[in-house]
């Protein structure tokens, strides 16, 4: 006997759409609610809660109704016997895009685990690079699976939350989604060591206890400061999540009884000015420590993220940390890309020209990588390098991994720049190709066009657009050997 559990769809949270695409939602979520009928979760909640939720979290975002109905229909093909021809009979070529972009390949019997898993994200990879609401989709998706992961076995929590920590907080960090990010880094902390999260959350309520009197002062203090300076500025405290603490206390010796290492201040503004008028009144009320100041809104973060930071010692003796940043900034600090998806006029901005750069890098990996598992490998690692920024005497900033050499900044800024190279100027000095970057050097690479890629250059990049494109060359000037040999008959 089937139990028709009925759910229904409140249609309130999407007020912020016309009615004809309310209406487009909502077909899609009957769709699915019939297509998932009489089916439930680990947890024993009918499946239709699960993309219900997704949706959710989507419309909060205030996202468009392809995406939302993609989002209703993104497990009915995995999950049940309804093809892609008929959800594109349906709901149009669009939405049938973005669920099949996430939806996993048919399971093949042969294959291993791990090495299905890479196929499976490879999959996924490149139908964001073509349509990155795909990926939105996703992280949604995986937020409620790990919200609601304890119905699985232990096994399996640990697997999904590797995944989540490895390939999507990384992607939602990329894409400056820290919206995603930072829940998602706080789940698959609390699964993947339960008990360290368990003894940092406690110790958490207890230091809130603690400092919560001292915490408003200094945030009533530093209002005040800037209103009788004229200045209108909100000041909100923000508590960091705890993977981002137990960080912390992995490189330095933290401790709860600084609230610096706990709490940040943001002092958000109008506009640009406004954020140096504040920096300015905050390091004359308060002493600013020494190279802790950093400004990110004259060189945002590869993410597109802004805004000014700088720690200070409150005149009580508190370190403090504080962000200045405007309205805007703080809009891109949380959402990111997403931010382009819904300001059309944001289009070509930055974050926009980035990702389509990571993009391509990401096509190119995958062009050059024999198998899912060397290209999934290679993309957990390019994803997770740390990078240091390295200017041309322009002053075009060029992000790279750290450990990265003179020969990958030349690719960096054009292929044949890359090709050509033979040295660079650093401080009037002449280094050579395999020279290691140190943050912020500002380089002028020398070339010689008779110059040609050497096998041993291989030895000296770090970055997989020098690596790529040297093979290439290699290979190229390898077969135009060999049709000289041929040609002059040489060849037995
Ligand atoms: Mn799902």
């Amino acid at each position: 006997m089937i139990i028709h559990h009925h759910i229904g769809f409140n249609t309130q949270g999407l007020s912020y759409l016309p009615v004809d695409d309310i209406s487009f939602v909502k077909d899609a979520y009957e769709y699915a609610e019939k297509a998932h009928q009489g089916i439930f979760r680990k947890d024993k909640s009918p499946y239709i809660s699960h993309p219900l939720a997704v949706v959710e979290q989507l419309s909060l975002l205030k996202l468009d109704k392809e995406i939302l109905a993609a989002a209703f229909l993104h497990d009915v093909i995995e999950d049940t016997d309804i093809s892609a021809v008929e959800i594109e009979h349906l709901f149009g070529a669009k939405v049938t895009e973005l669920v099949q972009g996430v939806t996993k390949l048919e399971k093949l019997e042969n294959l291993h685990k791990d090495e299905m898993q890479a196929k499976n994200l490879e999959k996924m990879i490149l139908a964001m690079t073509q349509d990155v609401r795909v990926i939105i989709i996703k992280l949604a998706d995986r937020l409620h699976n790990m919200q609601t992961l304890d119905a699985m076995t232990k096994h399996k929590q640990y697997r999904i939350a590797r995944e989540t920590q490895d390939v999507y907080v990384q992607i939602a960090g990329k894409l400056g989604m820290y919206c995603f990010k930072r829940p998602l880094e706080d789940l698959a902390f609390k699964y993947l060591y339960p008990y360290r999260h368990t003894i940092l959350q406690k110790k958490l309520v207890l230091n809130l206890c603690t400092h919560t009197a001292k915490i408003k002062q200094i945030q009533a203090e530093i209002k005040d400061y800037l209103q009788d300076n004229k200045l209108n500025a909100d000041v909100i405290v923000n508590q960091k999540n705890i993977s981002r603490i137990y960080k912390a206390m992995k490189e330095t010796a933290l401790s709860f009884d600084n609230i610096s290492s706990v709490f940040s201040y943001s002092i958000v503004v109008n506009n640009i000015k406004h954020c140096y008028k504040v920096l300015g009144l905050i390091h004359h009320l308060y002493r600013p420590l020494p190279g802790r100041f950093k400004d990110y809104t004259a060189s945002p973060k590869s993410n597109g993220y802004q805004s000014l930071h700088t720690k200070v010692i409150t005149k009580e003796g508190s370190i403090i940390e504080i962000q200045i940043l405007t309205q805007a900034m703080k809009q891109k600090a949380s959402y990111g890309i997403i931010v382009c998806l819904l300001n059309r006029t944001d289009q070509m901005g930055e974050i926009a020209q980035k990702t389509r750069q990571w993009f391509n890098c990401l096509i190119n990996l995958q062009q050059d990588s024999d198998t899912s598992r060397e290209f999934y490998q290679q993309f957990i690692q390019e994803i997770k390098q740390l990078k240091i920024q390295v200017l041309t005497p322009a002053g075009d900033i060029h992000e790279l991994p750290e450990g990265s050499s003179v020969l990958d900044f030349a690719y960096s800024i054009h292929t044949e720049i890359g090709h050509h190279a033979i040295s660079a100027l650093s401080n009037q000095k002449q280094v050579n190709l395999s020279h290691v970057l140190i943050n912020g050097d500002v380089l002028q690479v020398l070339t010689n066009q008779l110059h040609s890629p050497k096998p041993n250059w291989l030895d000296w990049v770090k970055t997989s657009k020098a690596k790529i494109n040297i093979k290439k060359a290699l290979r190229k000037s390898a077969k135009e050997n060999h049709q000289t040999v041929k040609r002059l008959g040489i060849e037995e």
